[in-house]
């Protein structure tokens, strides 16, 4: 399964660079501010595994970001990138949740081994109610019934289930799942929701789709 990874940089041709190599593996999203990144925890509106972290954004520094977001998030795997390399900095940034250092400049290959070894350490299962899914396999299971999801429908669930009980708007979801910006004329979520929806109920789920016109979609029990 390809991994979503984030990379928070504020150096633009940086950015660019990581944006290339990491591409080839991962499924990549950029942010390029502190702030933006304190948001996204602050809104539990979190949608990477992987965290590539400049340790200093615009003169701030983002260690300070890790704790809060590992607590939130324990699942993310955090990279940080730094040209601050003394043994002592690793240390703390390993002390406050970071799984992994990296002194810049670094070789591509390097950061891209380690980003594998990481993914590895991802869960493997997502589990909500009697709902399972394998994370690998991209198979989904309620109590001991495989469900037969098409890809959407799968990527869907993931996403609900990564943060039960989260309302997801559907502009949302369209970036997560269609991996496009949203249509709103489309009804391409409804489709693959109702699908979903009536799948998992056949299946004797414990968890329900729920919706709100205004406000999107999430999964409770
Ligand atoms: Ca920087």
């Amino acid at each position: 399964m390809e991994a979503n990874v984030l990379i928070v940089e504020d150096e633009a041709k940086l950015v660019e660079i990581l944006e290339r190599t990491l591409s080839e593996s991962f499924h990549v999203s950029v942010i390029t501010t502190f702030e933006e990144l304190a948001a996204q925890i602050d809104g539990s509106s979190i949608r990477f595994d992987l965290l590539v972290l400049d340790r200093m954004l615009h003169g701030k520094d983002s260690l300070n970001l890790i704790a809060p977001l590992k607590e939130k998030f324990p699942q993310v795997k955090v990279l940080v990138l730094s040209a601050i390399n003394t043994p002592s900095e690793k240390a703390i940034a390993l002390d406050l949740g970071a799984d992994d250092y990296l002194s810049k400049p670094f070789a591509h290959e390097e950061l891209l081994a380690r980003l594998r070894v990481l993914a590895k350490r991802l869960p493997a299962e997502l589990r909500f109610g009697n709902i399972t899914l394998d994370m690998l396999e991209r198979t989904a299971k309620v109590a001991e019934v495989d469900l037969q999801l098409a890809t959407k429908e799968f990527l869907l669930l993931r996403a609900f289930l990564k943060t039960p009980g989260k309302v997801f708007p559907k502009t949302t979801l369209y970036e997560e799942v269609w991996q496009t910006s949203a249509d709103v004329e489309s009804n391409a979520i409804e489709t693959t929701v109702n699908k979903l929806r009536r799948k998992l109920e056949e299946a004797g789920a414990s968890a329900s789709i729920k919706n709100s016109r205004n406000l999107g979609y999430w999964i409770e029990e």
